[in-house]
């Protein structure tokens, strides 16, 4: 599992913009439409504020 990159679907809960994000990223990333902040970094791991759609596996 640590092995294998993920890539989420999300969707913002506010205004349902849907990003892909990686799922290790230990960036806050922001909705780009409404600025809603997604993903915070917590401890080396990254929490998710927003509705995962899909994870996709590379
Ligand atoms: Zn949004």
């Amino acid at each position: 599992m640590e092995s294998k990159s993920k890539f989420l679907k999300i969707v913002c809960p506010r205004c349902r913009q849907r990003h892909i994000v990686f799922g290790k990223s230990s960036l806050s990333i922001k909705c780009r439409k409404c600025n809603y902040l997604l993903t915070k970094p917590a401890g080396g791991k990254t929490k998710i504020r927003a509705m995962i759609e899909a994870i996709l596996w590379r």
